[in-house]
């Protein structure tokens, strides 16, 4: 087999896209390429359910214990689970509209919609402190929808905190993937794929 590009990673079986985005909701937005529009991309990186479990355990959102459990509900539930993966397919494409179109108000209520969903199905627990007494944290139905509320629960963070000032979209050709930019110093999604292609191109313009 020949070697991956440097931007893409082997992950249990899964080829995923190394994370680029500096924020879990940005990368999954990053899990296709060329978001000119929202038809099918060249390369789809959320090719199945179980791809979308895998890269949910990759960035961190999912315990290795979690993905292995949801990928055996899975095979029991072919067809509810690729119901989940065209749902967050789809949420992937709203979410996109609305963090670079101001205009995508149908787009905004479909991402409202999903985020309302997900904030009834979880719930507030005590869990024990290091020291004394309890904290609280929000806890989910580990079950098919999982990765899709999670997703869904941080992308309301994004849009409602800090960090929504600071998306930006990668200008390389046909690119347009997302990223945290806190500093305005960062131009392109990566320098090995965005960022080198436009230093040849330069570099070709010169020596021409
Ligand atoms: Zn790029």
């Amino acid at each position: 087999m020949s070697a991956l590009p440097s931007h893409l990673e082997l992950v249990q079986g899964v080829v995923l896209p190394r994370p680029v985005g500096a924020d879990p909701v940005l990368d999954f937005l990053n899990t296709r390429s060329e978001w000119a529009g929202r038809g099918p991309a060249r390369s789809e990186w959320l090719t199945s359910y179980e791809a979308l479990v895998i890269w949910s355990g990759y960035v961190g959102l999912l315990s290795d214990a979690s993905v292995f459990r949801l990928i055996e509900q899975a095979a029991v539930k072919p067809t509810d689970a690729a119901r989940r993966l065209a749902a967050a397919r789809e949420f992937r494409a709203d979410l996109y509209d609305v963090l670079t179109d101001s205009a995508a108000a149908g787009s905004f209520d479909a991402v409202a919609r999903v985020i309302d969903k997900a904030g009834a199905r979880r719930r507030l627990l005590a869990v024990p402190a290091d020291g004394d007494g309890f904290r609280a944290a929000w806890e989910l139905p580990e079950d098919l929808g999982l990765p899709l509320d999670q997703l869904a629960l941080l992308a309301a963070d994004l849009l409602t905190g800090p960090s929504r000032d600071h998306v930006r979209a990668c200008p390389g050709d046909a690119c347009g993937w997302l990223f945290l930019d806190p500093r305005g110093r960062r131009r392109w999604c990566s320098m090995s794929t965005c960022g080198n292609r436009a230093k040849v191109r330069a570099h070709a313009a010169r020596t021409r």
